[in-house]
């Protein structure tokens, strides 16, 4: 079996466990998440969403404050 050397960009779907459906460009095939950005709208464009909860209070954080400051 071949190694893909040349792994094709191709448009997929991440689907959100919220019922939200992302249309992207990827590698892989559909994507499924349990969050998004219409959950969470701090994300943009990530497609691996959860994989470190440090990074996920650290990005909380940070737009937190910065909806609080205006
Ligand atoms: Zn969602």
């Amino acid at each position: 079996m071949k190694e893909n050397i040349h792994p094709e960009y191709k448009p997929v779907k991440i689907v959100c466990a919220c019922g939200n459906v992302i249309e992207t460009g990827s590698t892989k095939e559909d994507i499924h998440v349990e969050i998004c950005s219409k959950c969470h709208p701090f994300f943009t464009g990530k497609q691996k969403l959860v994989d470190t909860g440090g990074r996920v209070d650290r990005f909380k954080r940070r737009f937190g404050m910065e909806n609080e400051g205006k």
